[in-house]
């Protein structure tokens, strides 16, 4: 093997036989960190350098965006070819590229739109509603849910029997009447773009043949997460002739509740009658980071098997912290944070990784707090607030007046007279002649009461004359148009809150967004249109970022394929982690170990883990027993993170009033002292102790119960006898000591 080849100068032996692999079948099988990644980049590169391949012969696909930007970015360094036209994204991304090339053989209008999946759910919910169903039985989550799972797998209602089953009939029907709502609307849910471009290609050879002769080398990373579909994508593109180059480990599977098949990889080493190889040295973790991996995924059944190592010795213990609630969580990661930071590394290589958005909150604020910039993946998106998508309706309506979800969205938003009756009467005409909303709007106005008729013809009037000014306009103005035009701008700024500003913010960001905006790929799309779908394609992974260097904040399931110096678990707690359904399932039990081994072996220095005992969220509190996966770590690579400072019992949990806290199961032994509270570090002057008590001249005495910040930003936190919990600025409160 030339080994000398720079390609493959800084690879170890087993990876450079995966890169040099025979022009065949390949399957990398192999744990976390151990390069796969690596190996299909410069695959990629390898083919290109050695084999003559021309970079447009290439396709890689992987599952987030982030992955696939990074992912282009290592091959376009490899091969120094900045801003190519590498067909490098994401599968959803990819089949949308394809769609939009041939939307006549996909039988889609030019101007197809995509459904979020908050959109989706909006119009299954509409559906239900127009046939008289009753929503607690038909849930619109769990209809939609069917709808997907059956996409997913490749199914049309045509492949449904009912067997019999009076409910699954009815979803199938709910199914079909859903799908050509769709049809009628031009719009395109998440799972239908992969399905649709599956039946398109399948059913056009001259499509096949021609994207089977181009994309010769599909090269996929992530396999264990490909569904049905994508599948059969992948054995469609690559045909009999296709030399696919996929890699993957079993024991990093987190998507079967998505339908994602693990199995497919022993499918496609028979399929394809790939030759496999596989990688055992890690070289991201320090061996007690990897330790600790190895024995969680070791208590999982069924696995392909395969042990890491690595060549880094020791490393620095896992801390673990027993937190009282989610705020002192937060308080110790933030106090980490700043101690990462001091040593000099970046935000950005430090990661707070939880099990579900909700938990996102108490660390955005304490990081808010505390002025350190942070960025969420996933959780605040910047293009689903409700502001943001109200916006982005008004410009879709303008492009497609046939779309009746924004046209619901915002024909009475801001207000503008428009009732339900009226609104009933329109879907109940488009329910009847199989017409767009819009369409049955412009039948109805004559023969509806004055201020009806005359309310609606002034939206339809709005949106053709939006329409028009948009017209030879650059994109940013036409956003503008979007924003100002339709009256949006002006609604929230006259909110006297706050939030309205916050409102008028985002929606000057998104004209930012838009003059940012540069379209991807060969598509001849008016640039709107390219827009629009990029808002909806994103809005599950980014916010809009300012390039600052932020703290990552993102879901366990959005960290795959991920790598940062510093890693937080956090709430790793019974029913929270692993999650409350999978507790008593054997099926699901195993899928969160394996997402448990995904967030620990994201960790390259330094991991901590962390439980609170008490935790609010959604509303209420929740008392919970350390997670199992921490009984299942071995104890001598974990160390418990007590205060480095004084500790004192406290007088109060602001979360259970004051009744005793109730006991826990698999909490600590007697011996340990109660959960205790992190005083200020040294250095900062404390001019209340916890638990003194203080008097304020207008609420009365209190007990002060926490503190943050430093010098004239120094809060604490006081419950008053009669007042309840204040924040107040230690600089100006004028507090006395009692
Ligand atoms: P995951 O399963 O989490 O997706 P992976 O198998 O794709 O991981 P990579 O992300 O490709 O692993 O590699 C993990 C880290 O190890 C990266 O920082 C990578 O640059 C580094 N690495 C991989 N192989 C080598 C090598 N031969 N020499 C030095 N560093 C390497
Ligand atoms: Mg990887």
């Amino acid at each position: 093997m030339p080994e000398h080849h720079p390609l493959l100068a800084e690879l170890n032996e087993a990876q450079r036989a995966a890169v040099a692999a025979p022009l065949a079948a390949t399957l990398v099988l192999a744990g976390a960190g151990s390069g796969k990644t690596r190996v299909l980049t410069h695959r990629a590169a390898w083919l290109i350098t050695e084999h003559g391949v021309s970079p447009q012969g290439l396709l890689a696909v992987t599952f987030t965006n982030k992955a696939a930007a990074e992912m282009r970015g290592r091959i376009e360094a490899l091969l120094d070819l900045p801003g190519s036209s590498l067909w490098v994204g994401t599968f959803h991304g990819i089949a949308h590229r394809l769609l939009r090339r041939h939307w006549r053989e996909a039988a889609l209008p030019q101007q197809f739109q995509i459904l979020d999946d908050d959109d989706q759910q909006r119009l299954v919910r509409k559906l239900i509603r127009e046939q008289n169903l009753d929503e607690q039985r038909w849930v619109p989550r769990e209809v939609q849910g069917f709808i997907n799972r059956e996409k997913d797998e490749g199914r049309r209602p045509k492949h449904l029997q009912d067997r019999g089953d009076p409910t699954r009939r009815e979803l199938i029907r709910l199914y079909e009447l859903y799908q050509k709502r769709c049809d009628v609307l031009g719009v395109v849910d998440f799972a239908e773009l992969l399905l649709r471009c599956l039946e398109m290609i399948r059913d056009q050879p001259p499509l096949a043949d021609f994207y089977r002769r181009r994309f010769r080398h599909v090269l996929v990373d992530e396999f264990q997460d490909t569904n049905g579909v994508q599948y059969d994508w992948v054995r469609l593109l690559c045909g009999s002739e296709g030399l696919p180059f996929v890699v993957g480990d079993d024991d990093q599977s987190i998507y079967r509740w998505r339908g994602a098949r693990v199995e497919n990889m022993q499918r496609y080493r028979k399929d394809f009658g790939a030759s496999t190889f596989k990688l055992e040295q890690n070289y991201r973790s320090t061996s007690v980071i990897l330790g600790a991996a190895n024995q969680v995924i070791r208590l999982n059944e069924d696995r392909l098997g395969k042990e890491l190592w690595t060549a880094a010795k020791g490393g620095e213990p896992i801390r673990l912290y027993s937190a009282f609630n989610e705020r002192d969580e937060a308080d110790f990661v933030l106090e980490r944070i700043r101690e990462h930071a001091r040593s000099g590394l970046p935000l950005s290589a430090a990661a707070i990784l939880y099990r579900s958005n909700a938990q996102s909150r108490a660390f955005e604020e304490a990081l808010m707090a505390a002025r350190i910039p942070y960025r969420v993946y996933g959780g605040l998106r910047f293009f689903e607030r409700a502001e943001i998508k109200d916006a982005l309706a008004y410009l879709r309506l303008c492009g497609n007046r046939n779309d009746d979800v924004s046209f619901e969205r915002v024909v009475n938003l801001p207000t503008r007279g428009i009732g339900q009756s009226t609104l009933e009467r329109l879907r109940s005409e488009s329910r009847s002649t199989g017409v767009s909303l819009w369409d049955a709007a412009l039948q109805v106005r004559p023969s509806l009461p004055a201020r009806a008729a005359s309310a609606l013809g002034g939206f339809l009037a709005l949106i053709e004359k939006m329409a028009a000014a948009m017209e030879g306009k650059d994109l940013p103005d036409q956003v503008r148009i979007g924003i100002e035009d339709s009256g949006l701008r002006e609604h929230h700024s006259r909110e006297k809150d706050n939030k309205g500003e916050a409102r008028v913010e985002n929606l000057d960001e998104l004209v930012n967004a838009a003059a940012g905006f540069a379209p991807e790929g060969e598509d001849d799309l008016p640039p709107l249109a390219s827009f629009l779908s990029h808002a909806t394609l994103e809005s599950g992974e980014t916010q809009a970022a300012d390039g600052r260097d932020s703290v990552q904040l993102m879901t366990l399931h959005s960290a795959k394929g991920l790598e940062f110096p510093t890693v937080f678990m956090v709430g790793l707690e019974e029913g929270l982690f692993p999650s409350e359904r999978s507790v008593f399932d054997p099926e699901k039990l195993p899928e969160e170990r394996r997402l448990c081994y995904v967030g620990i072996t994201r960790a390259m220095q330094r991991l901590y883990l962390s439980h609170a005992e008490s935790r609010r969220m959604y509303g209420r509190t929740d008392y919970r027993a350390p997670s199992r996966f921490v009984g299942e770590l071995p104890p001598e690579l974990i160390e418990e993170v007590r205060p480095r400072l004084s500790v004192s019992r406290p007088l109060y949990d602001p979360d259970a009033g004051q009744a005793r806290r109730p006991s826990f199961a698999g909490s600590r032994p007697a011996a340990v002292p109660a959960r205790p509270v992190v005083r200020p570090q040294k250095g900062e002057d404390v001019p209340y102790r916890l638990g003194a008590r203080v008097r304020h001249v207008k609420f009365g005495e209190g007990v002060v119960i926490r503190y943050e910040g430093n010098g004239d930003n120094q809060q604490v936190q006081v419950n008053f006898e009669r007042g309840g919990q204040k924040w107040l600025m230690c600089a100006y409160a004028k507090l006395e000591a009692v």
